[in-house]
């Protein structure tokens, strides 16, 4: 029995566009009889805060979405968590508190994510289409509306496309667009008609009956009337219809119908009185004065009017204290967001802001990097060049104290011009790029080697300044040149060198001078046959001159 009784609730759920009242009356029996969850499911209060919704009581739906929020997890359902929000949005806007609906709808959206460009997404966006016309911003309404419908089409979604006509009609009718207003709610109206859209249809007839009394098409519009009223007895939403009875009275009126006109708008008047609809009654008493006034009993029209001033003073007093409340809740809200919305916008601005300067940076130094390089740098070896070996001079002066020794080790190559002469220019260039590599690999890191310019290399040191040691480097030096060069497409090739050695205290002038005598010194070597080293006569005298031929 129980599960009969369970499969019975889950298909009324299922249909509960096609009998909502029927859906509404299992599920609270269901909670008076068992009103803990089944887990995994959403609560009973949840599908019942939907129906009521839909059958316009909202203080009931509001009190269930309240109870319902208590038994479910944003984390676990976040589309029922969306739906619930825009459940208790439409209660909170319905009472006029239009900042908190827009608040609770934006929620509503965020809890959605991504997911709010799927069906669930459609619910949030026709109800803040509903507030954007009530602002008066009928562009952003109606942008809103084309993006829940292309939404309910991509989907198929035909009770919610159904939903979303009807708020299309009330926007186009608000706007003063009547032929628009009409379409819309005829289309409405088809589509609850062609899928037994129960919820969906005395608001259909609704939008169609008032906006074909706008347009002027009054019999129509009694006929729609008249059939939404039935319909509405379905959903038991007296708010409907209270709006319904409004449409048969003023269409009577109008064809100055009176007294049907005033049997009509006393209908609807009990309406509202037992719904306890200010707005409406306030509709009727004025409309039913103006109907009384039209068939001469004075004194009912006065009455009626007296009605409608006191009620009319009543809300006067209630709407502007919630509208000034509204509004400072409003401008909170707004600054709140616009406030936020600035600072992420400053933010990413920033953000790339600071990755362009960042790049700019990097390339910017590299391209210096690039450019000091080549300026210290020989194009053919790649080691240093002659504006090395002054920085070199430099840095040694400002690094280090003056009368620090700086020995200087001029190489060239012995008869080079030969080797060009005789294998080509490009054999050359390979020959003085292998020597150069191997001068460099012969030294410590902080000596420095450069190519002065042609077959001459310069190295400069200070560690290495004693005779003994530079001698034994010169030597190295002429030995490592005389090492067979091997030569890409071609055979190896050797060639000599003459190495002048000169040390000299570090100082502006003494440098030019330590660069004569290191000249002077290869000079020597050249003279005295070549491919061998000489120290300067002023570095050791006590050395043999011997000592220092390779
Ligand atoms: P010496 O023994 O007297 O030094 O005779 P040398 O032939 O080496 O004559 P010198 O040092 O006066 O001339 C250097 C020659 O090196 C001149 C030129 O033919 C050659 N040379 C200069 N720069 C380059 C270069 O960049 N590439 C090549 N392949 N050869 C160069
Ligand atoms: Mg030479």
């Amino acid at each position: 029995m129980e599960a009969h009784l369970k499969e019975l609730q889950e298909r009324s759920w299922a249909l509960r566009w096609r009998n909502p009242a029927f859906c509404k009356r299992l599920l609270y029996d269901a909670l008076q009889q068992d009103p803990t969850p089944d887990p995994g499911n959403r609560p009973l209060q949840f599908n019942l805060a939907w129906l009521e919704r839909w059958s316009g009581h909202f203080d009931a739906a509001a009190k269930l979405a309240d109870e319902a929020f208590s038994m479910m997890d944003p984390k676990q359902d976040p589309e029922g968590w969306s739906e619930l929000l825009v459940i208790k949005s439409v209660c909170v806007y319905s009472l006029g508190e239009l900042s908190k609906a827009d608040a609770i709808l934006g929620e509503s959206l965020e809890i959605l994510g991504a997911g709010a460009h799927g069906p669930a997404g459609i619910e949030p966006l026709t109800v803040l289409a509903n507030m954007c016309a009530y602002y008066h911003d009928y562009e952003k309404a109606q942008s809103k509306l084309q993006e829940a419908m292309s939404i309910a089409d991509r989907l198929g979604l035909v009770y919610e496309r159904s939903h979303i006509l009807q708020t299309l009609s009330r926007t186009e009718l608000r706007c003063g667009t009547v032929e628009a207003a009409v379409d819309a709610a005829k289309a409405c109206l088809a589509d609850a008609l062609e899928h037994r859209n129960a919820v969906n249809l005395p608001y259909a007839y609704e939008v169609l009956g008032a906006a074909l009394v706008e347009a002027g098409a009054l019999e129509e519009a009694r006929r729609c009337a008249a059939k939404g009223l039935a319909a509405s007895q379905f959903s038991q939403d007296q708010r409907v219809a209270c709006h319904l009875y409004y449409v048969l009275g003023l269409s009577l009126f109008e064809e100055k119908r009176f007294d049907e006109a005033r049997a009509e708008l006393e209908n609807g008047l009990l309406n509202a009185v037992g719904a306890d609809y200010n707005h409406w009654m306030r509709s009727f008493y004025l409309k039913l004065s103006q109907t009384h006034e039209a068939l001469e009993e004075h004194r009912s029209a006065l009455d009626y009017l007296k009605a409608y001033v006191t009620l009319q003073k009543k809300m006067f007093t209630e709407e502007t204290e919630r509208q000034s409340n509204d509004f400072r809740n409003r401008m909170e809200f707004r600054l709140a967001h616009s406030k936020a919305d600035y600072e992420r916008e400053l933010r990413t601005r920033t953000e790339t802001l600071n990755a362009e300067l960042q790049e700019a940076n990097t390339s910017l130094r590299e391209l210096n990097a690039r450019i000091e390089f080549n300026a210290l740098h020989d194009a053919l070896t790649g080691i240093g060049n002659r504006r090395m070996m002054s920085k070199f001079f430099e840095t040694t002066r400002t690094g280090m104290a003056p009368g620090v020794k700086i020995a200087a080790i001029l190489i060239d190559l012995d008869r080079f011009k030969s080797v060009n002469d005789h294998y080509g220019h490009s054999v050359g260039d390979q020959v003085i790029k292998a020597i150069a590599t191997r001068l460099s690999d012969l030294l410590h890191e902080d000596e420095t080697i450069v190519r002065m310019g042609g077959d001459e290399f310069l190295i400069l040191s200070t560690r290495r300044i004693g005779a003994d040691s530079l001698s034994t480097l010169a030597e190295e030096i002429v030995r490592e040149i005389n090492l067979p060069i091997s030569i890409e497409g071609s055979e190896d090739r050797t060639v000599g060198a003459s190495v002048g050695v000169a040390v000299q205290p570090n100082g502006p002038d003494l440098e030019y001078e330590l660069l004569r005598n290191a000249d002077e010194a290869m000079y020597q070597a050249k003279k005295t046959g070549r491919n061998r080293s000489c120290l300067h006569s002023s570095l050791d005298v006590s050395l043999p001159q011997g000592a220092n031929a390779s």
